[in-house]
């Protein structure tokens, strides 16, 4: 009983403060106090964009920094938080802002649900009632590689999820993967999450120059992999994002051969505009050139939306995400520990 109540006072609530926890005897207050920390990350930049998206860069320890972004008004009424698993990333995608930042370190459980909570703090919704919230979809699509940080994604999705505090129901929080085939047997099965795949590409020539990863976990693997996904369905269907890049996988042939690949999937195909960044090596795609791939892929009956860029002038928008942190080596770090 007692766990539930302070947990709701977490994960419902929002207190950072044992103190406010009224309803536990004070004693036990000052035991927790004396023992653990309810802090959140200290934002370290918070920026929002013309269009209302808002951008948190969080600093969780010294060297370890990175970012989040809010979404408001992506359908439905509701708004989505893109949040990070890793602070860099090991994937190199070549289109990716990311990708030009090595991996400092995964991030906890614990450091992916602070996330969402100085977004609802930002937003001042720990007490809206469920038709008021803004913040009602989360998304893996942040900084890192989700399914290298397995463990602490499931474990933040369970806090996420839970009916005693923020309730997002699993069909609203998306993880988002480059195909990490061996893992997304087990995403299914741990989370109950929807699955998202950064595809980019309809060729194993291709898509091992954009999105590397495909060396080792080539295309035919990948949709085996995808199929075989648990809970798909047409009520549960997986999202394919791909980035628009001009003349590298924008032709009419390509998204023909998209549709051939998908056949018998349930699938939506997110097009995404390629947002570029400084010093990015591709442009983006004529916007007729998007719509012409996009009445292919809808003709064959898969929805096609196309990705508004959202947050562009403040680099939040897909792929454009990256923190300053780097990986400090242990031979480097400052002493510590020197003779007196
Ligand atoms: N590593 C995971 C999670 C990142 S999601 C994954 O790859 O799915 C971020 C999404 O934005 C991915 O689909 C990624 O391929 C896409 N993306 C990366 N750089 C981009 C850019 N410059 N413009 C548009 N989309 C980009």
């Amino acid at each position: 009983m007692r766990a539930q109540q302070i947990w709701r006072w977490i994960h419902r609530h929002g207190v950072t403060d044992f103190a406010a926890m009224t309803n536990i005897a004070k004693e036990q207050r000052s035991a927790l106090t004396a023992g653990f920390v309810l802090q959140r990350p200290q934002i370290a930049r918070r920026q929002e964009s013309a269009d209302g998206v808002i951008k948190w860069l969080s600093g969780f320890a010294p060297g370890v920094e990175a970012e989040t972004v809010f979404i408001p008004d992506v359908g439905g009424g509701g708004g989505a938080l893109c949040v990070s698993s890793q602070v860099g990333c090991t994937l190199n995608c070549s289109f990716c802002h990311t990708g030009t930042q090595a991996l400092v370190r995964n991030l906890t459980a614990a450091e992916i649900v602070a996330q969402a909570q100085v977004a609802r703090d930002d937003l001042g919704e720990w007490m809206a009632a469920g038709g008021e919230r803004r913040l009602t979809n989360v998304v893996f699509m942040g900084m890192g590689e989700p399914l290298y940080n397995l463990d602490a994604v499931t474990s933040a999705i369970d806090v996420l999820a839970d009916n005693e505090g923020m309730a997002i129901s699993r069909r609203r929080i998306t993880v988002s993967t480059a195909g990490v085939v061996p893992m997304l047997r087990s995403l299914g099965e741990r989370t109950g999450a929807m699955l998202a795949v950064s595809l980019h590409a309809t060729n194993d020539e291709l898509r091992d120059q954009l999105v590397p990863l495909n060396r080792r976990y080539p295309l035919a693997e990948l949709m085996a992999a995808v199929r075989a996904y648990p809970g798909l369905a047409n009520s549960k269907r997986v999202t394919f994002e791909y980035v628009m890049l001009r003349g590298v996988n924008d032709s009419p042939a390509e998204a023909r051969a998209l549709v051939r690949l998908l056949a018998g999937i349930p699938a939506k195909i997110n097009l995404i505009p390629f947002n570029p960044w400084p010093g990015s090596p591709y442009e983006c795609s004529e916007p007729g050139t998007i719509e012409a791939f996009a009445a292919i892929v809808n003709r064959a009956g898969y929805a096609s939306p196309i990705r508004t860029p959202r947050g562009r002038d403040i680099l939040a928008a897909c792929g454009q995400l990256r923190s300053e942190s780097f990986k400090v080596r242990a031979s480097a770090r400052p002493r510590v520990d020197s003779a007196v």
